[in-house]
């Protein structure tokens, strides 16, 4: 979807008498041609994949280059006696899983990316199991996911090739800072607000994946895009702002991904992809196997 700037659609959300959410989805059913209920069917069917992605997730199973597995039933496992306590090592165990599954080709959601495809689950899921937050309320959020998502699509850029991995995780992070403030009962400027100190917080963030392959770091970085977002959340609760409206943190990303150098934008020839450790996984010919 293509949104000029996230206080624009709050503005004109308001002017319609629409809640977010609602004129998100109206956006949403107009751009596919299709109905609110279908727009609806869809976006269920999205929180359902998630969901069930999360289910499926099989720690025994290991990805071609070897690089990825095991470590989201690890965390799992370790989850009641993680310092920063049982919500976030849940946090952290979904982030790995998901990541995990998609580094072994297993059914994911790209949100935005498939990079980025555990930081959104990574933060609604155990929210939604903690709190019993209905399914119909999740789906709510999503659209305003949805919405923060085009914002920064059409701001910025949602792909590490063209902005650096701040496009993906920092887009992730942000748009479930913005879920979950919605989800925890903030206003549409915590939403704004949320997402604009998640984003901050990733700028500058190089895509470089070792051997080209979407696992190191892309993996572990889904944890950080998950945790980063519940202390935006945390903070933005709590009544702290940010200085930097979002609109102006995206086109800050936008600027920042267009001057990135081509090394850090998802060539893999730069940052952890140029390291000793990550040369020595490019020799490997493990994709013959
Ligand atoms: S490092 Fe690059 S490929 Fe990996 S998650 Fe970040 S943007 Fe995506």
């Amino acid at each position: 979807m293509i949104f000029s700037g996230y206080a624009d659609l709050i503005q004109e959300s308001r002017e319609k008498g629409e809640e977010l959410w609602h004129y998100i989805l109206l956006a949403d059913a107009n751009e596919k041609g299709i109905s609110e209920e279908e727009s609806m069917e869809m976006m269920n069917h999205l929180w359902e994949a998630m969901k069930m992605a999360s289910d499926n997730y099989d720690g025994t199973r290991k990805s071609a280059s070897g690089l990825s597995g095991g470590n989201g039933a690890k965390m799992k496992a370790y989850k009641e006696k993680c310092i920063s306590g049982e919500f976030i090592g849940e946090v952290i165990a979904e982030a790995i899983s998901m990541g995990e599954s998609n580094a072994c080709m297993r059914r994911i959601v790209a949100a935005p990316t498939a990079g980025s495809c555990g930081v959104l689950p990574a933060v609604l899921i155990p929210y939604c199991r903690k709190y019993q937050v209905p399914d119909q309320k999740v789906i709510e959020a999503l659209y305003l996911t949805a919405g923060m998502g085009g914002v920064i699509a059409t701001r910025a850029s949602i792909a590490g090739a063209e902005g650096g991995c701040q496009a993906e995780i920092g887009s992730a992070s942000a748009m479930a800072a913005a879920a979950l403030v919605y989800l925890a009962g903030g206003t549409l400027e915590q939403t704004a607000d949320a997402a604009a100190l998640a984003l901050k917080g990733l700028l500058g963030l190089v895509c470089d994946p070792i051997a080209g392959l979407v696992e190191v770091p892309c993996v572990k970085r889904n944890v950080i895009g998950a945790v980063n977002a519940i202390t935006a959340v945390d903070m933005v609760m709590a009544g702290v702002t940010s200085f930097v409206p979002v609109d102006q943190v995206i086109d800050a990303m936008g600027e920042i991904g267009r001057n990135m150098l081509p090394m850090y934008r998802e060539t893999g020839e730069g940052g952890l992809a140029a390291t000793p450790a990550a040369r020595k996984v490019k020799q490997q010919d493990f994709r013959k196997a």
